[in-house]
């Protein structure tokens, strides 16, 4: 018998320095392949510029490789995360969309900056640029490193959680794309939208309902089960969830950093056997060395 096509240690879900993590796309295929994973996405948020440079390295260690990244969306007012996989890098409207949503990135940092100032924090926003290695691509993860390396807090989850969330003097709400524009930049460079780390969101049952009744409805095809950012609880429910949504299953471990995250690359449990894998579904888009 050959074994479940879920029994694969694919990572499909990890960030470079193109957007919030710290290591470069080259350095994080070499993480990935040392680390045994089998097939690899890099998602950076909002962002494909470091496609190119992923795919090369992934080809270079024998890694097979499938397109990616990770779309900030608004939905019932709560941001939500939509991964993209297996999409043309080149395709001009995904291009265009991702440039909208990263747009208002600037401005929002100047914004958060004000907030912490008036907390008795000044220069976070020169602060956060230093860590920043795309322009484009400031976020929060930039400014928690700024916090943590200014001795102002121990590490980047007490940022988040006394500055930078809801309520919070550093945080500011922010319109990112919708949910239909996102799955439909994704699907029409011909690639497969998959909802982000679910466990996360702080929804209702009656909005979950409605984030994956409208994501299948506008075409939406997958949903994380395995992530770095769930609970074993989470899976079982998640896995529940895909079944009952007929979406397909995937798995990454939404690594930033080796002295951040604490879920290393392909560090995850297998999917279940009993899901279809998103990479069933976009087994043509693999880039196999
Ligand atoms: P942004 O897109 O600028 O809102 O930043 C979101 C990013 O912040 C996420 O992708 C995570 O990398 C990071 N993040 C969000 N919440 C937390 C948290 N509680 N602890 C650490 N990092 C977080
Ligand atoms: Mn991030
Ligand atoms: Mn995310
Ligand atoms: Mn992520």
């Amino acid at each position: 018998m050959s074994p479940s096509p879920a029994a694969l240690n694919a990572d499909l879900h990890s960030h470079s320095n193109v957007s919030d993590g710290t290591l470069d796309p080259e350095a994080l295929a070499a993480r990935a392949h040392a680390n045994g994973v089998q097939l690899w996405a890099l998602t950076d948020h909002d962002e494909v510029a470091g496609q190119q440079r992923a795919a090369v390295a992934a080809a270079a260690l024998g890694l097979p490789y499938l397109s990616g990244a990770e779309v900030s969306v608004t939905f019932a007012g709560e941001t939500v995360h939509v991964v993209g996989l297996g999409f043309d890098p080149a395709d001009a409207a995904l291009r265009d969309g991702l440039a909208a949503t990263r747009s208002g990135r600037d401005r929002r940092a100047h914004d958060m900056a004000d907030g912490l100032a008036r907390a008795g924090i000044p220069g976070a926003y020169e602060g956060a640029l230093q860590y920043v290695g795309n322009p484009d691509l400031i976020s929060r993860t930039h400014f928690a490193r700024f916090l943590v390396d200014s001795g102002i807090c121990h590490d980047t989850h007490e940022v988040f959680r006394r500055f930078l969330t809801d309520g919070k003097p550093g945080y500011v709400p922010h319109r990112w794309a919708a949910l239909g524009d996102a799955v439909r930049w994704i699907t029409a460079a011909g690639g497969i939208a998959v909802i982000a780390h679910p466990g996360r969101y702080k929804f209702t049952p009656n909005e979950e309902y409605a984030l994956f009744s409208e994501f299948k409805a506008h075409g939406g095809l997958g949903v994380e089960v395995i992530t770095g950012s769930h609970h074993p609880s989470d899976y079982v429910k998640y896995a529940d969830m895909a079944r009952e949504f007929g979406l397909l299953a995937s798995r990454g471990s939404d690594f930033h950093s080796p002295d951040e995250s604490h879920t290393d690359l392909g560090a995850l449990p297998l999917l279940p056997g009993s899901l279809t894998p998103v990479w069933e579904a976009v087994a043509h888009r693999v880039q196999r060395p």
